[in-house]
């Protein structure tokens, strides 16, 4: 499980913390979904915990073995000092699938493995290939990303990060940047993702997704948790607090 604790994050020469205390679990294979307005710090939670952004309060634990503590005054932006198998245990993927423009399909994905992990070339292979099979892009392993629509670069995109067999995945509005047709396609592979178990923190705006893939969810506002739910069915169709159904009504 994934458990935070307290956790304050303050922006250096920002005039307010981005979270004043927020504290939340996610248990091993659950889907944790984060909604909230523009400039909650929805991105900013899921770039803590992946350990892109230094905290300056609380602690993040796992599987109850605390991994982060916040030292008020950290605030220089950038990557906390975590060892490679700390690091491996998340995966991120973004709105905007940065996938390297020279190298195809299979370099993207194996490119880690290879050079940070240096596991075996046939090996990390066919591990591509079964992952380019459970997102349905089995026959575009040797395409070059300017080849391929933007759902399947961000199926590229996900397979990149499962290559490294992240305990945690975390999903920053991942369909946020495609046109309509193609966020379907993207949101089925995360679906089966949660069938098989993968344990996920999403922020999402599609809320008829997160509504289905939901086990847990959180409406971030303010910088605090204004409502939380361990019923997704619950908190969509019947919000507890004005807060989230002012959010969720401007959705209709
Ligand atoms: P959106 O829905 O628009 O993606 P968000 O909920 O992801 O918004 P964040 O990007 O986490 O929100 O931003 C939270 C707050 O922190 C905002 O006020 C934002 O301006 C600020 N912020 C984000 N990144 C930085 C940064 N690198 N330096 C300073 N302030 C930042
Ligand atoms: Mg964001």
């Amino acid at each position: 499980a994934l458990k935070v604790t307290d956790l304050k994050k303050h922006y250096a020469d920002a005039d307010t913390n981005v979270f004043d205390g927020i504290s939340f679990e996610v248990p091993k294979g659950k889907v944790l979904v984060i909604v909230g307005p523009s400039g909650s710090g929805k991105s900013t939670l899921l770039r803590t915990i992946a350990g892109l952004e230094p905290i300056q309060g609380g602690t993040i634990a796992l599987d109850g073995r605390v991994i982060e503590t916040g030292r008020p005054g950290n605030e220089k932006s950038g990557r906390v000092k975590r060892s490679e198998e700390l690091r491996t245990k998340f995966g991120m993927v973004f709105q905007s699938y940065d996938l390297f423009p020279n190298k195809d399909v299979l370099g993207n994905i194996t490119m880690a493995p290879l050079l940070v992990q240096k596991r075996k070339k046939d090996e990390v292979e066919r591990e591509a290939l079964e992952l380019l099979e459970r997102v349905h892009l089995a026959d575009r392993a040797h395409a070059k990303p300017h080849e391929l629509s933007g759902g399947q670069r961000q199926r590229v995109a996900i397979c990149r990060a499962l290559i490294l067999h992240p305990e945690i995945l975390l999903l920053d509005e991942i369909t946020a940047a495609l046109d309509p047709e193609m966020v379907h396609e993207v949101l089925e592979v995360v679906v089966e993702l949660a069938d098989a178990g993968q344990t996920m923190l999403i922020v999402t705006h599609e809320m008829s997704f997160a509504r289905a893939i939901a086990d847990r969810v959180i409406l971030l506002a303010d910088g605090r948790i204004e409502e939380r739910s361990s019923d997704a069915e619950e908190f969509f169709t019947h919000p507890k607090t004005e807060r989230a159904r002012e959010f969720l009504h401007s959705f209709d």
